[in-house]
């Protein structure tokens, strides 16, 4: 198999992988902040992550991986400025904190499994953290932070090398960062933010430095430690906007925390940091503070089946910008449907009804000995050279956009069998998680949110057009035909789908 190789925010360069015990990749992904629903762009990071995932189990490791859900602290500015987004979020809908988290979680949590995302293996929920949050603080705080009256802050200045992560300094990096009066530096951040006098927040707790509740940077260095930790653990993702400000103070802090800056110079707390670029739409970022973003559910609501999403995040690359819009997701579903339909049509054609991954990419043993292929000697050598070069797409930082046409050229490769090509694909939709080898063209049919008509209706319309046209009623058969076009459905002669839900982006 071909070396691995991730691209390394903290050299800046491709770089070999392997999990540092040599069995288990211990990988943290930044999660959500539950104080509205995830947009299209927060779920690029998750595909994302899911890809990275997807590809360390191809390579043969297992895969430990935890995801946080941020509850508390994280203000309207990544910098520590402004208010706390969930306190911000429950007053305007009026309801309690706890409430809006839950409800936002699940939310997300089943935007994930419309994707085919996996579940980590932990989901670590920042207000369970406090306790550990504020032992971690009371280590640092001697070395490195100082108290002001709005709470106990960072001092970037204390460890070595700060902000080495960060890129820019345009309106994601520092100049984002909005001033509190009494901090050192401008980069530093809150530790602790203690509850103004005389008010109350829904979420608080008592620590050494008052009232309060911790700052975002906070969460991930301890729950990264406590699951992944002590020592350095191998992959930590996010978004870029991470890489500016979120990722250099958990850095900073996982610094203080190991005190090791005289042995260990470099160390961040995580050998990998990886970064998706951003999702776009014509307007720029697409963001939640922003409004008027877009979600899964309004896409489900328009018809477009959520792998169709996914697929569209495939078909570019994570460390480029992706732009969004309704004509481009519009494709993805069409192609999805062209796979899809194409898998169906080999299925058909097949000897087996199940499809085993290859697990081996050498040759197998004589045909003898191997009772389980059906192949024959040249076959063999067409299919491993297709998983070779399947492997060394995946293995060149997750080429994803590469991988796509490849998993295309086998459908209607001419010399394959059916039964190898229905493994082979078995064996790629393992890294791109299309669950191609389920997915009916039926499941594809979406239902839109508008649509008046039930599928059984349809149906039922669709025979009393058969039964008209066989009875040469043509004016009836056509005036069914319109009626169901006006009700946004397409009716397909001759195609055993007979007709699908037309997409309204
Ligand atoms: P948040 O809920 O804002 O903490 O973000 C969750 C994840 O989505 C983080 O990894 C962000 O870096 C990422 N993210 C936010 N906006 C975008 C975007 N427009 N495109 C891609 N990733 C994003
Ligand atoms: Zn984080």
């Amino acid at each position: 198999m071909t070396t691995l190789t991730l691209f390394n925010s903290l050299s800046r360069s491709l770089e070999p992988f392997a999990p540092s015990d040599g069995n288990t990749a211990r990988v943290y992904s930044c999660g959500p902040t539950v104080y509205n629903f995830a947009h299209l762009g927060n779920l690029r990071a998750y595909v994302f992550t899911d890809t990275l995932r997807r590809t360390l189990l191809f390579k043969g490791w297992d895969v430990r991986h935890v995801i946080n859900i941020t509850d508390v602290g994280h203000l309207t500015s990544d910098a520590d400025a402004g208010e706390d987004k969930m306190e911000l979020a429950a007053a305007g809908l009026g309801k309690d904190i706890w409430e809006v988290a839950a409800f936002y979680t699940a939310a997300f949590k089943r935007n994930l499994a419309d994707l085919n995302i996996l579940s980590p293996t932990i989901w670590s929920v920042a207000t369970d953290h406090v306790a550990e949050m504020i032992a971690f603080a009371e280590k640092i705080a001697p070395d490195h932070c100082y108290e002001i009256e709005s709470g106990l802050y960072f001092d970037v200045s204390t460890v070595p090398d700060y902000g080495r992560l960060a890129r820019s300094v345009s309106d994601e990096g520092e100049s984002r960062i909005d001033p509190v009066s009494g901090k050192r530096n401008p980069q530093d951040f809150a530790i602790w933010r203690k509850s103004p006098s005389g008010e109350q927040r829904q979420m608080e707790w008592d620590s050494p430095w008052g009232r309060g509740a911790p700052g975002w940077h906070l969460e991930c260095s301890v729950m990264s430690l406590q699951y992944l930790g002590p020592e350095p653990f191998d992959i930590h993702t996010g978004g870029i906007d991470h890489r500016e400000i979120h990722h250099p103070n958990e850095i900073a802090q996982n610094q203080a925390y190991c005190d090791c800056s005289a042995e260990q110079p470099g160390f961040t707390g995580a050998r990998f940091w990886l970064h998706n670029n951003f999702l776009v739409d014509r307007s720029g970022k697409m963001s939640k503070s922003g409004g008027g973003f877009t979600t899964l559910q309004s896409l489900i609501d328009a018809g477009v089946h959520p792998l169709a999403y996914r697929l569209l995040c495939l078909s570019s690359h994570y460390r480029s910008e992706l732009e969004f819009s309704g004509d481009a997701v519009s494709s993805a579903l069409t192609r999805l449907r062209r796979i899809v339909a194409a898998i169906e049509k080999l299925k058909k054609s097949a000897q087996r009804t199940e499809w085993r991954p290859f697990e081996h990419f050498s040759p197998p043993p004589p045909i003898s000995s191997h009772q389980d292929s059906i192949v024959d000697e040249d076959d063999w050598f067409d299919f491993t050279g297709v998983l070779t070069e399947f492997d060394q797409k995946v293995s060149n930082d997750l080429n994803t956009p590469a991988v796509m046409p490849l998993l295309e050229e086998v459908l209607v490769d001419p010399v394959l069998v059916a039964d190898n090509k229905l493994r082979l694909l078995a064996t790629m939709d393992q890294v791109v998680g299309l669950n191609l080898l389920n997915l009916t063209r039926a499941d594809l049919r979406v239902r839109p949110a508008t649509a008046t008509l039930t599928p059984e209706t349809i149906e039922t319309r669709l025979d009393e057009r058969q039964q008209a046209r066989a009875a040469k009623d043509f004016a009836r058969s056509d005036a069914i035909r319109d009626e169901l076009i006006a009700a946004g459905v397409e009716v397909m002669d001759g195609d055993p789908l007979r007709w699908e839900w037309r997409v309204s982006l």
